[in-house]
Protein backbone atom coordinates (compact mmCIF):
# COMPACT_ATOMS: atom_id res chain seq x y z
CA UNK A 1 0.00 0.00 0.00
CA UNK A 2 1.04 3.18 -0.86
CA UNK A 3 1.94 5.45 2.33
CA UNK A 4 1.41 8.78 2.79
CA UNK A 5 3.17 11.88 3.34
CA UNK A 6 1.55 11.44 6.86
CA UNK A 7 3.88 10.82 10.07
CA UNK A 8 4.33 6.89 10.47
CA UNK A 9 6.40 5.42 13.36
CA UNK A 10 9.59 6.18 11.67
CA UNK A 11 8.60 9.92 11.35
CA UNK A 12 8.09 9.49 15.08
CA UNK A 13 11.14 7.46 16.09
CA UNK A 14 12.93 10.24 14.20
CA UNK A 15 11.72 13.37 15.74
CA UNK A 16 12.00 11.63 19.19
CA UNK A 17 15.92 10.71 18.49
CA UNK A 18 16.42 14.29 17.10
CA UNK A 19 15.21 16.12 20.22
CA UNK A 20 18.16 17.88 21.79
CA UNK A 21 19.62 14.90 24.40
CA UNK A 22 20.49 18.15 26.36
CA UNK A 23 17.05 19.40 27.24
CA UNK A 24 16.62 19.47 30.97
CA UNK A 25 13.59 17.58 32.33
CA UNK A 26 12.72 15.63 29.32
CA UNK A 27 12.85 11.50 29.49
CA UNK A 28 12.16 8.99 26.95
CA UNK A 29 10.57 5.72 28.22
CA UNK A 30 10.34 2.60 26.55
CA UNK A 31 7.17 1.11 27.53
CA UNK A 32 7.30 -2.36 25.81
CA UNK A 33 7.63 -3.60 22.27
CA UNK A 34 5.44 -4.47 19.51
CA UNK A 35 4.27 -7.94 17.97
CA UNK A 36 6.72 -7.56 15.65
CA UNK A 37 9.41 -5.91 17.80
CA UNK A 38 9.38 -2.38 17.58
CA UNK A 39 9.69 -0.09 20.38
CA UNK A 40 6.67 1.59 22.11
CA UNK A 41 8.26 5.23 23.07
CA UNK A 42 6.75 7.26 25.62
CA UNK A 43 8.30 10.89 26.15
CA UNK A 44 7.49 12.40 29.76
CA UNK A 45 7.67 16.33 30.15
CA UNK A 46 8.89 17.89 33.32
CA UNK A 47 10.98 16.61 36.46
CA UNK A 48 9.37 13.48 37.91
CA UNK A 49 11.94 14.18 40.96
CA UNK A 50 12.17 16.60 43.60
CA UNK A 51 9.51 18.99 44.68
CA UNK A 52 6.93 17.34 42.06
CA UNK A 53 4.88 16.09 44.50
CA UNK A 54 1.91 19.07 43.63
CA UNK A 55 2.55 18.60 39.96
CA UNK A 56 -1.13 17.10 38.20
CA UNK A 57 -0.76 14.81 35.23
CA UNK A 58 -1.80 14.11 32.11
CA UNK A 59 -1.32 11.27 29.70
CA UNK A 60 -1.82 11.61 25.87
CA UNK A 61 -2.21 8.56 23.68
CA UNK A 62 -2.27 8.65 19.70
CA UNK A 63 -1.97 6.23 16.80
CA UNK A 64 -3.20 3.29 18.84
CA UNK A 65 -5.68 2.56 15.29
CA UNK A 66 -2.54 2.42 13.29
CA UNK A 67 -4.17 3.58 10.17
CA UNK A 68 -5.58 6.89 11.77
CA UNK A 69 -2.21 9.25 11.72
CA UNK A 70 -3.80 12.49 12.34
CA UNK A 71 -3.56 11.21 15.95
CA UNK A 72 0.56 10.82 15.50
CA UNK A 73 0.58 14.06 13.80
CA UNK A 74 -1.10 15.72 16.41
CA UNK A 75 1.13 14.34 19.21
CA UNK A 76 3.95 15.18 17.37
CA UNK A 77 2.73 18.84 17.41
CA UNK A 78 2.09 18.76 21.49
CA UNK A 79 5.35 18.05 21.82
CA UNK A 80 6.99 20.75 19.40
CA UNK A 81 4.73 22.86 21.98
CA UNK A 82 6.07 22.10 24.85
CA UNK A 83 9.52 21.60 23.68
CA UNK A 84 9.51 25.46 22.80
CA UNK A 85 10.20 28.41 24.49
CA UNK A 86 6.29 29.56 24.86
CA UNK A 87 5.75 30.57 27.99
CA UNK A 88 2.66 29.24 28.21
CA UNK A 89 4.33 25.88 27.29
CA UNK A 90 6.34 27.23 30.89
CA UNK A 91 2.84 27.47 32.72
CA UNK A 92 2.18 24.44 31.83
CA UNK A 93 4.88 22.44 32.67
CA UNK A 94 5.39 24.18 35.90
CA UNK A 95 1.99 23.03 37.68
CA UNK A 96 1.71 19.31 35.71
CA UNK A 97 3.71 16.24 34.06
CA UNK A 98 2.54 15.53 30.36
CA UNK A 99 3.57 12.07 29.53
CA UNK A 100 2.90 11.42 25.45
CA UNK A 101 2.65 8.02 23.29
CA UNK A 102 3.00 9.45 19.97
CA UNK A 103 3.14 5.99 18.22
CA UNK A 104 0.77 2.94 20.57
CA UNK A 105 0.73 0.81 17.53
CA UNK A 106 4.07 1.09 15.65
CA UNK A 107 3.35 -2.39 13.12
CA UNK A 108 0.17 -1.13 12.29
CA UNK A 109 1.78 2.82 11.76
CA UNK A 110 3.93 0.94 9.36
CA UNK A 111 1.47 -1.17 7.66
CA UNK A 112 -1.13 1.36 7.33
CA UNK A 113 -3.36 -1.01 9.12
CA UNK A 114 -5.81 -0.45 11.84
CA UNK A 115 -5.57 -3.61 14.15
CA UNK A 116 -1.76 -4.69 15.07
CA UNK A 117 0.35 -7.35 13.53
CA UNK A 118 -1.65 -10.27 15.56
CA UNK A 119 -4.97 -8.15 14.00
CA UNK A 120 -6.15 -7.56 17.14
CA UNK A 121 -7.81 -4.13 17.50
CA UNK A 122 -4.87 -3.16 20.86
CA UNK A 123 -7.40 0.07 21.24
CA UNK A 124 -10.55 -1.87 22.46
CA UNK A 125 -8.42 -4.14 24.34
CA UNK A 126 -8.68 -3.42 28.20
CA UNK A 127 -10.45 -5.11 30.45
CA UNK A 128 -11.97 -4.38 33.86
CA UNK A 129 -11.17 -8.52 34.89
CA UNK A 130 -7.61 -9.50 33.60
CA UNK A 131 -4.17 -8.44 31.49
CA UNK A 132 -4.66 -6.88 27.83
CA UNK A 133 -4.38 -9.60 25.12
CA UNK A 134 -1.59 -7.62 23.03
CA UNK A 135 1.29 -6.82 23.77
CA UNK A 136 0.87 -3.33 22.67
CA UNK A 137 -2.21 -2.79 24.56
CA UNK A 138 -0.43 -4.31 27.91
CA UNK A 139 2.31 -2.08 27.80
CA UNK A 140 0.23 1.16 27.51
CA UNK A 141 -1.60 -0.23 30.28
CA UNK A 142 1.00 -1.05 32.34
CA UNK A 143 2.18 2.27 31.97
CA UNK A 144 -1.31 4.07 32.43
CA UNK A 145 -1.68 2.59 35.55
CA UNK A 146 1.49 3.33 37.32
CA UNK A 147 1.58 7.21 36.23
CA UNK A 148 -1.78 7.83 37.68
CA UNK A 149 -2.99 10.13 35.01
CA UNK A 150 -5.63 12.72 36.79
CA UNK A 151 -6.64 13.44 32.79
CA UNK A 152 -6.04 11.12 29.72
CA UNK A 153 -6.84 11.65 26.35
CA UNK A 154 -6.62 9.35 23.42
CA UNK A 155 -6.32 10.55 20.07
CA UNK A 156 -7.93 8.72 17.01
CA UNK A 157 -8.69 10.13 13.50
CA UNK A 158 -11.87 9.85 11.41
CA UNK A 159 -11.44 8.10 8.02
CA UNK A 160 -14.46 7.27 7.08
CA UNK A 161 -15.80 9.89 5.74
CA UNK A 162 -17.85 11.43 8.76
CA UNK A 163 -17.77 15.43 8.05
CA UNK A 164 -18.04 15.87 12.22
CA UNK A 165 -14.96 15.75 14.48
CA UNK A 166 -15.85 14.29 17.73
CA UNK A 167 -14.82 14.68 21.07
CA UNK A 168 -16.10 11.40 23.19
CA UNK A 169 -15.99 11.91 27.09
CA UNK A 170 -16.07 8.65 29.53
CA UNK A 171 -18.43 9.17 32.58
CA UNK A 172 -16.88 7.92 35.40
CA UNK A 173 -19.05 6.32 38.60
CA UNK A 174 -22.55 7.17 37.92
CA UNK A 175 -22.79 8.93 41.04
CA UNK A 176 -19.96 11.11 40.48
CA UNK A 177 -19.76 15.19 39.65
CA UNK A 178 -17.00 14.27 37.16
CA UNK A 179 -20.15 13.69 34.89
CA UNK A 180 -20.77 17.54 34.81
CA UNK A 181 -17.49 18.28 34.61
CA UNK A 182 -16.20 16.41 31.85
CA UNK A 183 -18.61 17.43 29.37
CA UNK A 184 -17.90 21.09 30.30
CA UNK A 185 -14.31 20.72 29.85
CA UNK A 186 -14.73 18.76 25.99
CA UNK A 187 -17.53 21.49 24.90
CA UNK A 188 -15.21 24.43 25.91
CA UNK A 189 -12.58 22.28 24.03
CA UNK A 190 -14.86 22.13 21.24
CA UNK A 191 -16.00 25.92 21.39
CA UNK A 192 -11.83 26.68 21.14
CA UNK A 193 -11.35 25.37 18.19
CA UNK A 194 -15.01 26.73 16.45
CA UNK A 195 -13.63 30.53 17.47
CA UNK A 196 -10.56 29.20 15.36
CA UNK A 197 -12.55 28.53 12.57
CA UNK A 198 -13.49 24.64 12.94
CA UNK A 199 -17.23 25.06 13.72
CA UNK A 200 -18.19 21.05 13.34
CA UNK A 201 -17.62 18.97 16.45
CA UNK A 202 -19.92 16.39 18.18
CA UNK A 203 -19.63 16.10 21.92
CA UNK A 204 -20.60 12.58 22.74
CA UNK A 205 -20.61 10.44 26.03
CA UNK A 206 -18.93 7.14 26.00
CA UNK A 207 -21.26 4.59 27.78
CA UNK A 208 -21.78 4.23 31.39
CA UNK A 209 -18.84 1.80 32.43
CA UNK A 210 -20.41 -1.28 33.82
CA UNK A 211 -18.01 -4.39 34.57
CA UNK A 212 -20.40 -6.40 34.58
CA UNK A 213 -21.58 -6.04 31.11
CA UNK A 214 -18.88 -5.01 29.13
CA UNK A 215 -15.80 -7.76 28.83
CA UNK A 216 -13.49 -5.48 26.78
CA UNK A 217 -13.56 -1.31 26.88
CA UNK A 218 -10.98 1.99 25.79
CA UNK A 219 -7.81 2.79 28.07
CA UNK A 220 -10.30 5.96 29.38
CA UNK A 221 -12.48 3.61 30.64
CA UNK A 222 -10.31 1.21 32.59
CA UNK A 223 -8.48 4.51 34.15
CA UNK A 224 -11.82 6.20 34.75
CA UNK A 225 -12.92 2.90 36.79
CA UNK A 226 -9.43 2.36 38.16
CA UNK A 227 -8.87 5.66 39.97
CA UNK A 228 -11.21 8.18 37.93
CA UNK A 229 -9.31 9.52 35.75
CA UNK A 230 -10.78 12.46 33.81
CA UNK A 231 -10.92 10.74 30.04
CA UNK A 232 -11.30 12.36 26.53
CA UNK A 233 -11.39 10.74 22.83
CA UNK A 234 -10.15 13.22 20.24
CA UNK A 235 -10.97 12.57 16.60
CA UNK A 236 -10.49 14.44 13.57
CA UNK A 237 -11.72 14.01 10.56
CA UNK A 238 -8.61 12.86 8.41
CA UNK A 239 -10.47 13.19 4.79
CA UNK A 240 -11.57 16.38 5.04
CA UNK A 241 -8.66 18.73 7.16
CA UNK A 242 -5.15 18.06 6.00
CA UNK A 243 -2.28 17.35 8.21
CA UNK A 244 -1.77 21.64 8.98
CA UNK A 245 -5.21 21.03 10.32
CA UNK A 246 -5.51 18.67 12.67
CA UNK A 247 -2.28 19.87 14.09
CA UNK A 248 -3.67 23.04 14.81
CA UNK A 249 -7.22 22.14 15.33
CA UNK A 250 -6.34 18.85 18.01
CA UNK A 251 -3.73 20.57 19.55
CA UNK A 252 -6.12 23.91 20.54
CA UNK A 253 -8.14 21.13 22.12
CA UNK A 254 -5.46 19.63 23.97
CA UNK A 255 -4.45 22.24 25.47
CA UNK A 256 -7.87 23.67 26.24
CA UNK A 257 -8.48 20.17 28.15
CA UNK A 258 -4.97 20.86 30.04
CA UNK A 259 -5.33 24.65 31.27
CA UNK A 260 -7.78 23.11 33.77
CA UNK A 261 -4.69 21.01 35.67
CA UNK A 262 -3.59 24.50 36.03
CA UNK A 263 -6.38 25.83 37.59
CA UNK A 264 -9.21 25.88 39.70
CA UNK A 265 -12.13 26.22 36.91
CA UNK A 266 -14.84 24.53 38.91
CA UNK A 267 -14.15 26.26 42.22
CA UNK A 268 -12.92 23.49 44.41
CA UNK A 269 -10.91 25.27 46.34
CA UNK A 270 -7.52 23.76 44.30
CA UNK A 271 -5.56 23.67 41.73
CA UNK A 272 -6.29 21.37 39.38
CA UNK A 273 -8.36 18.81 38.05
CA UNK A 274 -11.83 18.72 39.28
CA UNK A 275 -11.70 14.89 39.52
CA UNK A 276 -10.80 15.65 43.46
CA UNK A 277 -14.51 15.81 44.43
CA UNK A 278 -14.61 12.26 44.05
CA UNK A 279 -18.60 11.81 44.55
CA UNK A 280 -21.82 14.08 45.27
CA UNK A 281 -22.20 17.43 44.30
CA UNK A 282 -20.62 20.85 44.19
CA UNK A 283 -22.69 21.63 47.48
CA UNK A 284 -21.86 18.70 49.14
CA UNK A 285 -19.17 16.00 48.03
CA UNK A 286 -16.80 13.72 49.00
CA UNK A 287 -13.50 14.84 48.09
CA UNK A 288 -10.18 13.34 47.67
CA UNK A 289 -7.91 14.42 51.23
CA UNK A 290 -4.62 16.04 50.75
CA UNK A 291 -2.53 19.26 50.76
CA UNK A 292 -0.96 18.06 47.17
CA UNK A 293 -1.49 16.61 44.11
CA UNK A 294 0.20 13.60 44.97
CA UNK A 295 -1.42 13.29 48.11
CA UNK A 296 -4.66 13.83 46.59
CA UNK A 297 -4.11 11.31 43.67
CA UNK A 298 -3.42 8.85 45.87
CA UNK A 299 -6.58 9.27 48.39
CA UNK A 300 -8.47 9.72 45.30
CA UNK A 301 -7.48 6.27 43.97
CA UNK A 302 -8.22 4.67 47.20
CA UNK A 303 -11.28 6.39 47.50
CA UNK A 304 -12.67 5.16 44.07
CA UNK A 305 -11.59 1.57 44.71
CA UNK A 306 -13.63 1.75 47.66
CA UNK A 307 -16.71 3.35 46.13
CA UNK A 308 -16.73 0.80 43.58
CA UNK A 309 -17.02 -2.36 46.06
CA UNK A 310 -19.07 -1.02 49.50
CA UNK A 311 -22.38 0.54 49.08
CA UNK A 312 -21.48 3.82 50.96
CA UNK A 313 -22.85 7.43 50.58
CA UNK A 314 -21.74 10.89 51.76
CA UNK A 315 -25.46 12.82 51.77
CA UNK A 316 -26.74 16.04 53.45
CA UNK A 317 -30.32 17.17 54.63
CA UNK A 318 -31.83 20.27 54.17
CA UNK A 319 -30.47 22.96 56.79
CA UNK A 320 -32.15 24.53 59.50
CA UNK A 321 -34.26 22.40 61.02
CA UNK A 322 -31.37 21.84 63.78
CA UNK A 323 -29.98 25.34 62.73
CA UNK A 324 -26.70 23.42 61.54
CA UNK A 325 -25.88 21.72 57.88
CA UNK A 326 -25.47 18.29 58.39
CA UNK A 327 -23.74 15.60 56.11
CA UNK A 328 -24.06 11.73 57.20
CA UNK A 329 -21.46 9.72 56.24
CA UNK A 330 -22.18 5.74 56.27
CA UNK A 331 -21.10 2.60 54.46
CA UNK A 332 -22.74 -0.55 54.97
CA UNK A 333 -19.73 -3.25 53.55
CA UNK A 334 -16.55 -3.05 53.98
CA UNK A 335 -14.91 -4.94 51.06
CA UNK A 336 -11.29 -4.42 50.13
CA UNK A 337 -9.29 -1.67 52.39
CA UNK A 338 -10.73 1.32 53.82
CA UNK A 339 -9.48 4.45 53.20
CA UNK A 340 -8.06 6.12 56.16
CA UNK A 341 -8.46 9.71 55.30
CA UNK A 342 -10.87 11.79 53.54
CA UNK A 343 -12.40 15.08 53.04
CA UNK A 344 -16.06 16.24 52.76
CA UNK A 345 -17.07 19.85 51.03
CA UNK A 346 -20.21 21.86 52.04
CA UNK A 347 -21.15 25.05 51.17
CA UNK A 348 -23.49 27.34 52.90
CA UNK A 349 -25.23 30.58 51.38
CA UNK A 350 -24.09 34.08 52.51
CA UNK A 351 -24.26 35.63 54.73
CA UNK A 352 -23.27 32.78 57.02
CA UNK A 353 -21.53 32.90 60.21
CA UNK A 354 -19.74 30.03 60.94
CA UNK A 355 -19.69 28.92 64.51
CA UNK A 356 -18.38 25.33 64.65
CA UNK A 357 -17.36 22.11 63.03
CA UNK A 358 -18.14 18.68 64.47
CA UNK A 359 -16.85 15.57 63.49
CA UNK A 360 -18.16 12.48 64.72
CA UNK A 361 -19.53 14.01 67.84
CA UNK A 362 -16.01 16.38 68.40
CA UNK A 363 -14.90 19.41 67.17
CA UNK A 364 -12.76 20.05 64.81
CA UNK A 365 -9.82 22.46 65.21
CA UNK A 366 -9.09 25.10 61.83
CA UNK A 367 -6.09 23.53 59.58
CA UNK A 368 -4.20 20.57 59.70
CA UNK A 369 -4.16 16.83 58.56
CA UNK A 370 -7.57 16.57 60.83
CA UNK A 371 -9.08 19.59 60.85
CA UNK A 372 -11.56 22.11 58.79
CA UNK A 373 -10.56 24.47 56.08
CA UNK A 374 -12.88 27.71 54.99
CA UNK A 375 -13.00 29.61 51.55
CA UNK A 376 -15.22 32.99 51.70
CA UNK A 377 -16.35 32.35 48.01
CA UNK A 378 -18.27 34.82 46.45
CA UNK A 379 -22.03 33.45 47.03
CA UNK A 380 -21.02 31.11 49.85
CA UNK A 381 -18.76 29.35 52.00
CA UNK A 382 -16.74 26.81 50.98
CA UNK A 383 -16.02 24.09 54.26
CA UNK A 384 -13.98 21.16 53.85
CA UNK A 385 -13.55 19.03 57.05
CA UNK A 386 -10.16 16.94 56.30
CA UNK A 387 -11.00 13.94 58.51
CA UNK A 388 -7.91 11.40 59.21
CA UNK A 389 -10.21 8.08 59.90
CA UNK A 390 -11.82 5.23 58.57
CA UNK A 391 -14.16 6.15 55.54
CA UNK A 392 -16.27 3.19 55.84
CA UNK A 393 -18.82 2.08 58.83
CA UNK A 394 -21.78 3.23 60.98
CA UNK A 395 -23.34 6.60 60.18
CA UNK A 396 -21.62 9.40 61.62
CA UNK A 397 -22.14 13.20 61.15
CA UNK A 398 -20.11 16.34 60.05
CA UNK A 399 -22.13 19.02 61.88
CA UNK A 400 -21.28 22.44 60.83
CA UNK A 401 -23.35 25.01 63.08
CA UNK A 402 -23.40 28.60 61.28
CA UNK A 403 -25.84 31.52 62.07
CA UNK A 404 -27.33 33.20 59.47
CA UNK A 405 -30.28 35.11 58.32
CA UNK A 406 -31.57 31.79 55.96
CA UNK A 407 -31.96 29.52 58.90
CA UNK A 408 -32.72 32.28 61.67
CA UNK A 409 -36.01 33.29 60.64
CA UNK A 410 -39.58 32.61 61.36
CA UNK A 411 -38.97 32.58 65.08
CA UNK A 412 -38.37 28.68 64.92
CA UNK A 413 -36.52 26.98 67.22
ZN1 LIG B 1 -9.41 4.95 16.20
Amino acid sequence: MAKSAHPDYEDVMRFIRGMDAQIPNVRVLPLGHSVKGREIPCVIFGDAGAGNGDKQRALIVAGQHGNEESGRAIALALMRFLLSDASSARDLLRLQEVAVVPCGNPDGAQADSYHNADDVNSAHDYHFDRAPQAPESAALEKFALSFEPDCFVDIHGLSGGSMNDRIWVTPVLGFSANRGFVFRMAEEASEAAEAAGYPVCEVQPAPIIDPARSATGLLGEKLAFEMNTLAFGLEAIERYYREQEWCEVGLLRLLTLLEYGGNDRFGLGYTGYPNSLVSGFRLCGLLAHGQTAELRRQSRGELTRFLRENFAMVSRGSDGVERLAKVGVFSKTVNGKNPERFSIMVRVKKPATLETVIWDGKPLASGGEHGFRVLDRIHDLQITADICAPFGGPLRSLEIRYRSPMIDIGGRK
